[in-house]
């Protein structure tokens, strides 16, 4: 047993919120420094949006795959190269205190090996994780998409 992918449309107004949020989030975050965007994270950057419940209140991530995670225990930068899903599931565990179970996931790309694996540990069986771009056979197409945001 394991998590479950679903495919999704691609679509900055999806009617899947997770969708909607991810890509708008990514949007702003990737566009110039000067106009609202951050440095280092750009229309390639691999984006995951989270959400989970905290005593009646929705709350959400969103991660961002990047070559050095800022970990905000030490404050330090580590080098470890970290994906867009554990960035939002780490995010998540540091505002929840434990791993919240998660109402929605959603990755651009379908998960790697390694973030598989990683997932399959983390989360329960039959978790849906949506995607829109399968990770192996389709990053040109995701690459192209995610310019014309
Ligand atoms: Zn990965």
């Amino acid at each position: 047993m394991a998590f479950r992918l679903e495919r999704v449309n691609y679509d900055i107004n999806s009617p899947n919120e997770a969708v909607r949020t991810c890509l708008q989030k990514k949007k702003q975050m990737s566009a110039a420094v000067g106009q609202g965007g951050f440095n280092g994270i750009g229309k390639e950057s691999c984006c995951a949006y989270v959400s989970w419940g905290n005593n009646n209140r929705i709350c959400s991530a969103i991660g961002v795959s990047r070559n050095r995670s800022l970990f905000c225990k030490s404050g330090q930068f580590s080098t470890a190269y970290i994906h867009g899903e554990l960035d939002a599931i780490v995010q998540a565990i540091e505002e929840n205190n434990a791993l919240p179970h998660f109402h929605q996931i959603y990755i651009e790309m379908s998960p790697c090996p390694k973030c598989t694996a990683a997932l399959n540990n983390l989360l329960p069986d039959n978790q849906v994780v949506y995607f829109s771009f399968d990770y192996q056979t389709e990053r040109e197409l995701w690459a192209a998409a995610a310019r014309r945001l």
